[in-house]
């Protein structure tokens, strides 16, 4: 099967979804492939306690605010699920699913989108295809040495899974922070950060994190001096579990070991921990390796580009990533601007 379309969205989660919206706004003519089985991109995968860090209104695609939940300030990732599906059920967007995308070429005037369900040929091409899908772990001594599970983010689950284990949760920002709470009460833990762990005040919450990263911009824009944008506040929003087990004195930090042992963990200093699981709660890298062919990767596994438009590959765009494509846009609120500027892009380039 080979079709042919102004424009192929790889990737059907958030950023996707707020790229179609764009699209279709733009009057182009377009398909979202994607490689889950159902909606929702990666909110279908976190752990069962994850809540969003800002309130419903704050964590909406364009077009649509979220609904509450009701009884909830901070949604969890079901009531996200939800509402991702209510949102291309309600603008009818024309999403493939499940369609994994292997590879894209350049191919004459096209970009051909080849996937496992069949080729497209696109007069542009915007990527979508977030992080979730390629978890980082650092390299540290001694990782194939220990004896005990190891587990990343994206396999942690529930606290009963670890009840009365003694756990290692390594990764200062907020979800180290969140799993380290979830397990502080039912497991032994030790909590392990880089730094010092740094959490933004009490009263503010993902919504400052937005008007943080809305500032930078603006100032960058405008040729003012860099704000720091929201790595000037903090790395932990304190949402209200993580304080309450942080006020509790449960969540102390140690420093980062140096290595692993067939039985735990060893710092410089001597010092060792015994541990059953070891969970990495150490980040996520963008899932570019479909745009492979293409020969763009820059420093730092990124592709360079300028707002969303890769420098080398004028018909492409990456969208959700982090900062690089745009600010705040891998949040729910953040992705809505820089998906109507790749939009616009690509309608002026396709007239
Ligand atoms: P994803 O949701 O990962 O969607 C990408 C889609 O592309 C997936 O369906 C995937 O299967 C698909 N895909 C990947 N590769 C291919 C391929 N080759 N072919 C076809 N399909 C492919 N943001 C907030 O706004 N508020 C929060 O409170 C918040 N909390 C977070 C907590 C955690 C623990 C994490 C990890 C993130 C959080 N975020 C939050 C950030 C952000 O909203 C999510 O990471 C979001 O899921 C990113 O959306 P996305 O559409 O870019 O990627």
């Amino acid at each position: 099967m080979q079709e042919t379309v102004d424009v192929v969205v790889i990737g059907g989660g958030q950023a996707g979804l707020a790229a179609g919206y764009h699209l279709r706004r733009a009057g182009l003519d377009f398909v979202v492939l994607d490689g889950q089985d159902s909606p929702g991109g990666a909110w279908q995968h976190t752990w069962d306690s994850l809540h969003l860090f800002s309130p419903a209104a704050y964590s909406s695609l364009p077009g649509r605010l979220m609904p509450p939940q009701p009884g909830e300030t901070y949604p969890d990732a079901a009531h996200v699920v939800g509402y991702l599906t209510d949102y291309e059920q309600r603008y009818d967007l024309p999403v493939h699913r499940p369609v994994r995308v292997e590879a894209v070429h350049r191919d004459g005037p096209f970009l051909r989108v080849e996937a496992d369900a069949g080729t497209w040929r696109a007069r542009a091409v915007i990527s979508a295809t977030g992080t979730w899908a390629r978890p980082f772990v650092p390299a540290v001594a001694g990782r194939t040495e220990f004896r005990g599970a190891q587990l990343h983010t994206v396999e942690y689950q529930r606290p009963a899974d670890f009840a009365g284990q003694k756990v290692i949760v390594v990764g200062g920002g907020n979800s180290g922070a969140q799993i380290a709470a979830d397990l502080a009460h039912g497991s032994d833990l030790t909590w392990v950060t880089l730094r010092e762990p740094r959490y933004l005040a009490d009263d503010i919450d993902g919504r400052a994190l937005f008007d943080a990263a809305t500032a930078r911009r603006r100032a960058l824009d405008e040729g003012r001096a860099d704000t720091g944008g929201v790595a000037s506040l903090g790395d932990i929003v304190a949402v209200p579990p993580v304080r309450a087990v942080r006020d509790a004195g449960l969540l102390k930090a140690q420093p980062m070991f140096t290595r692993l042992t067939p039985t735990g963990v060893a710092w410089a200093d001597g010092m060792t921990a015994e541990a059953d699981a070891i969970i990495w709660c150490t980040g996520f890298r963008p899932a570019l390796a479909h745009l492979a062919p293409l020969g763009l990767r820059g420093p730092q596994g990124h592709i360079p580009t300028a707002g969303t438009q890769a420098l080398g590959e004028p018909r492409l765009h990456l969208l959700g990533y982090g900062d690089w494509t745009g600010p705040a846009s891998a949040t729910l609120i953040g992705v809505g601007r820089p998906a109507r500027d790749a939009a616009r892009a690509i309608a002026d380039l396709l007239r």
